[in-house]
């Protein structure tokens, strides 16, 4: 039994946010390495393996650079398009080239609604979007650990209190005391921000809730359970709320040290299908797996 299983309530006083760490892209494409070994999408996920190493490299040479003008953002794109070169198909080097020739105001515009998750469907540029929100993602780790994070006001909030774009994906973590603790973690700059154990971020929920996982997947869902909040079944779970019907991920680093939630995120994509079928969609956002992508 794990001690996690016992309904001990955590006295300690959870880490309300943590940071991005240096090597952010580089675990995050280990990760995918190792979830590619013998699955299904083992083409895609080392293709998001390639540019998770890419952005490293990027995020690298640009740590000690302010990056947040739309100027820049280009140049990360234009960056990690020469580092990929081949590993990108042909749809996806157009749909890039059509990017970087945007001007300003049409890019920014852009960038935001990726941020937010709400792009609209765009067919000539829909194959770059990805590295788009790579190039996004390498800005707001760079900005984020740039920060003095000590100063902000920790409030339980469903989007990233450091650069408001909504989660990929929640994640438990061992609180100090021994106890899991539950983090959501942005999709953008990566902060990890502490949440309610047992709470839909969609709606605020914390009754209706459902826990589906790819292991049990022909069995009932687990309800969730108040008197052992930290009792989990599988890596990778989806939450399901039956009050706003959203779904969003937890990745347990209690059963597997390694997991990590965007790798594991996109890993579980079957996960979120399955949840679909039974009425439930994604609210999490991951800038690797574009909806309509093909
Ligand atoms: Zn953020
Ligand atoms: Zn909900």
């Amino acid at each position: 039994m794990f001690i996690d299983d016992l309904a001990i309530q955590d006295t300690a006083i959870p880490q309300p946010l943590r940071p991005p760490g240096q090597q952010v892209f580089t675990r995050r494409a280990e990760r995918l390495r190792t979830l590619a070994q013998g699955h299904a999408m083992a083409d895609f996920l080392h293709c998001c393996a390639a540019i998770a190493q890419a952005q490293q490299a990027c995020h690298d040479s640009l740590a000690e650079q302010a990056v947040n003008s739309t100027a820049c953002l280009r140049d990360i794109l234009a960056r990690l398009h020469q580092a990929l070169g081949q590993a990108l198909g042909d749809g996806s080097h157009s749909a890039i080239l059509c990017l970087l020739a945007m001007d300003d105001d049409a890019l920014q515009a852009l960038a935001l609604s990726l941020r937010a998750g709400t792009a609209a469907a765009n067919p000539a540029l829909q194959a770059g979007l990805p590295l788009l929100g790579a190039a996004l993602q390498v800005q707001a780790v760079i900005s984020a650990r740039q920060r003095d994070l000590g100063r902000l006001q920790h409030t339980e909030s469903d989007h990233c209190p450091v650069c408001h774009a909504p989660p990929v994906a929640s994640l438990l973590r061992r609180g100090d005391s021994g106890h899991a603790v539950r983090y959501a973690c942005c999709s953008q700059c990566a902060s990890e921000w502490h949440v309610t154990r047992v709470k839909c971020l969609g709606c605020g929920n914390t009754r209706q809730l459902q826990y589906r996982s790819l292991a049990h997947r022909d069995a009932e869902p687990a309800a969730a359970n108040h008197k052992q909040p930290h009792q989990h079944r599988a890596v990778q779970e989806a939450e399901c709320c039956d009050s706003c019907h959203g779904e969003l991920k937890i990745v347990s680093t209690l059963l597997d040290p390694l997991a990590e939630p965007f790798a594991d995120d996109l890993a579980s994509l079957m996960l979120d299908m399955l949840a679909g079928e039974a009425g439930y969609g994604r609210i999490g956002v991951n800038p690797y797996f574009i909806a309509g992508d093909s």
